[in-house]
């Protein structure tokens, strides 16, 4: 089931309203044709058809076990695929191996050297191709300049915080100039706070150098921030390929909405389909759905209406109209400091999850636990997906 209406298009700002990052559709990078990797009987990526554009941060966003490090690996040249072919600035890599490809890896745990400082290991590699002395020292300068480093060159690995580690890697993969860089859950070892700080760091670093990122992670948060484009994952298929933003606001199947975000779920029955509007059945709710825009979709079909939390209101006042809303009861509040959830439960007997930001401190007239409360969304918020 394809959806009539125009999905969020390339260049589109962030649904918080940032401006997107950019992505030039013209320059394809890496091309993954129709590639398959089998370990015996068992598919870990399957049938894989992808372009990856130059100067982008192209997450791989999944499951564990969904094969997205398998593929990097492919991107690498530590695995060939059972069949497909993968292009690289439009060489095709089948008969290229790993240290003749212009790729760079960056692995989960690091893999620094313990015994060596931070300028020894970033010199590492540069060293291994036997560069002139001088241009060894002048690059690992500047790219400890670059991840702020400097202070640190002679320190070894276990003088440093996580994130400085995480750095080190970072320059030891950069100082070889790559065109191509793969990061495998690159921010993992870090702890919350950091990781957001290295987020915005990684990305800075990535826009100066103008290196293609490859970036395998399971976490979506990570993935909304860093990437310009996501690829999510399941069971060895790419399901979609979009901005966070088209990923987020029109997922393309339950597994996607659920994948990303909260999201609660309707069952319901196609009873009206017009180009413009469709009206949804869903016993769940004792009333319709009304949906401000065509879904290509034949009467009577079998469908999901998803709606975030954070596009449904909360009231105590019965809201106008008949259509797109619920009575419930409060029965759990948790308050996370910039927002607060609520769970509300529905007279069918359903959990609806709501979130409300928490933007003025108006403690007194908080909707508290066991009110009996109305939730309502506009018709432009839910989005229709085919069971
Ligand atoms: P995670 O986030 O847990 O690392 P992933 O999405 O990166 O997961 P992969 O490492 O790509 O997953 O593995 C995909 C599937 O392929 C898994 O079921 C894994 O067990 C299987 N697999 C990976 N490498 C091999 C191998 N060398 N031999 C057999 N099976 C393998």
């Amino acid at each position: 089931m394809g959806e009539k209406q125009g999905h969020a298009q390339q260049g589109q700002a962030h649904a918080d309203g940032s401006p997107p990052r950019p992505v030039d559709k013209t320059n394809e990078y890496i091309r993954i044709e129709s590639v398959t990797k089998r370990f015996g009987d068992f598919v870990a990526v399957d049938n894989v058809t992808l372009s990856v554009f130059k100067g982008e941060i192209f997450c791989l966003l999944g499951g564990s076990g969904c094969g997205k490090t398998t593929l990097l690996r492919m991107l690498a040249g530590f695995e060939a695929p059972t069949s497909g072919r993968i292009f690289i600035d439009g060489q095709d890599m089948a008969d290229t191996l790993p240290y003749e490809r212009p790729v760079n890896m960056m692995f989960q745990s690091y893999a620094l050297f313990p015994h060596m400082s931070v300028e020894k290991n970033v010199a590492f590699g540069l060293e291994q191709e036997k560069l002139p002395r001088k241009e060894i020292d002048q690059r690992v300068a500047e790219m400890l300049d670059t991840v702020k480093l400097g202070d640190f060159a002679r320190r070894k690995p276990h003088q440093l915080s996580g994130g400085q580690r995480q750095r080190v890697a970072l320059a030891r993969a950069l100082v070889k100039k790559p065109k191509l860089l793969l990061l495998d859950e690159p921010l993992g070892a870090l702890d919350k706070k950091l990781r957001e700080a290295t987020q915005f760091e990684l990305i800075n670093l990535q826009e100066k150098l103008g290196v293609t990122f490859v970036v395998v992670t399971h976490d979506q948060e990570e993935a909304m921030t860093l990437a310009s484009r996501i690829g999510v994952m399941d069971r060895g298929e790419i399901v979609q390929v979009g901005t966070p933003t088209e990923i987020y606001e029109y997922p393309s199947s339950k597994f996607v909405a659920d994948f990303i975000g909260s999201v609660n779920m309707f069952e319901g029955r196609l009873i009206e389909d017009e180009p413009n509007f469709v009206r949804i059945e869903a016993p769940e709710l004792s009333c319709t759905i009304y949906v401000d825009h065509g879904i290509s979709a034949p009467p009577g079909a079998a469908v999901w209406a998803a709606i975030r939390p954070e596009k449904i209101e909360i009231s105590r006042e019965e809201p106008a109209g008949k259509e797109n809303r619920a009575r419930g009861v409060v029965r759990d509040i948790a308050y996370m400091g910039d927002m607060s959830i609520y769970l509300v439960r529905i007279d069918s007997g359903k959990t609806v999850r709501v979130t409300l930001p928490n933007s003025v401190r108006q403690l007194s007239e908080r909707i508290s636990w066991d009110e009996t409360v109305w939730l309502s969304w506009d018709s432009s918020s839910p989005v229709i997906l085919p069971q």
